[in-house]
């Protein structure tokens, strides 16, 4: 239990700030002069460790992300302050954020994506809320003011589908959040490949709070979320939390059973009352109509089926090509 022993104002915890990145080389020489000012700030405020660092992971990128890395943290290699993990490909960010998270050895750890989008401002309170005794500190959104019409709207869509399918996250987080060792601990031990990791963290307990911000624009260049894996992102969410989408079919096959059990008193009448069924229309309506559904039915089991057959593989989350960091490298 020693290692999760919370630190005192002597013992100061470490602290590493996760960044997943994918073609990001716009944005990284910014990003790294930012969060490392903040964290030059905590430690001279006494408020972290010296041994705390930047972490980018390279999920893959196809530009020029690996070789600013790389630059970064020779310029900071005096401190040891920038690190950097490259995957062997594009895993997508859930995947290269796991990564990253997977190779933090800090007290505590915080996830923040690259563009900047979040109000860096928020880490020192996220440090000060641990430092209270909150093992889980989630970056909550104020409004979303600064998305774009579409992004809004599909974001609202996104959650309320999210939490009717049985998915339940805290609205407005994404995962800009501070986690403690003990905590991230905790997420690791969750095995699955498909994971959502903001439909996990609720689910590892522990005390938690949050701190709100408001989310700015991108420092620069474009977002790396596509509607694609926007809606690949959802679905994950879904079939990797919940069985409802199951369950409904369950009750839809009732209820067709029910509404084709009445039908079916009110053809034995007009049979046996002598009157002929001439509704060609209807019936080849219901035929595609039941064809279509059943179709559907088939693919969200199939969806479920595609998991567990992936799951079963037990293949390698991601692959590691490359890694800096100033021990290991030396
Ligand atoms: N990202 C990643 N792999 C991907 C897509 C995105 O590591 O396949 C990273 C990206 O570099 C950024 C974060 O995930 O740091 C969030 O992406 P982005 O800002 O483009 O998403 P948005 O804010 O537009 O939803
Ligand atoms: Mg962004």
């Amino acid at each position: 239990m020693d290692k999760f022993i919370k630190k005192t104002e002597d013992n100061l915890p470490t602290l590493a700030v996760v960044v997943p990145c994918y073609n990001e080389e716009e944005v990284l020489a910014e990003c790294f002069m930012e969060l490392n000012s903040v964290l030059e700030r905590l430690i001279t405020e006494n408020k972290i460790a010296s041994g705390s660092y930047v972490l980018f992971v390279d999920d893959g990128s196809k530009d020029n992300t690996w070789n600013l890395i790389k630059r970064i943290s020779d310029d900071n290699s005096n401190n040891e302050r920038a690190r950097g993990l490259k995957l062997s490909r594009n895993c997508g960010h859930q995947m290269a954020l796991l990564a990253g998270l997977s190779y933090v050895d800090t007290d505590i750890c915080i996830s923040i994506d690259a563009d900047l989008q979040d109000d860096i401002e928020c880490i020192p309170k996220m440090v000060e809320k641990y430092m209270q005794g909150n093992d889980i500190v989630y970056g909550v959104r104020k409004d979303r003011s600064s998305d774009s019409f579409f992004k809004k709207t599909s974001a609202n869509l996104f959650y309320k589908f999210m939490s009717t399918m049985g998915v339940e996250q805290i609205s407005n987080h994404a995962d800009y959040r501070l986690l403690s060792k003990r905590a991230l601990a905790a997420l690791l031990e969750f095995k699955e490949r498909n994971i959502y990791i903001r439909g996990i963290i609720p689910l590892i307990g522990f005390r938690s709070d949050t701190v709100l911000y408001a989310r700015k624009k991108r420092i620069a260049g474009k977002s790396k979320y596509p509607l694609k894996k926007m809606l690949s992102l959802a679905i994950n969410g879904i079939t990797s939390l919940s069985v409802i989408p199951l369950r409904m079919i369950a009750v839809l096959g009732f209820l067709t059973c029910l509404i084709v059990g009445l039908f079916s008193v009110y053809v034995i009448f007009r049979k046996i009352s002598g009157e002929t069924v001439t509704g060609w229309t209807s019936l080849i309506l219901s035929n595609f109509f039941l064809g279509g559904v059943q179709l559907l039915c088939l693919g969200i089991i199939g969806e479920y089926i595609g998991k567990i057959y992936i799951e079963s593989k037990q293949r390698p989350k991601f692959i590691i090509e490359d890694w800096i960091s100033g021990k290991q490298n030396d």
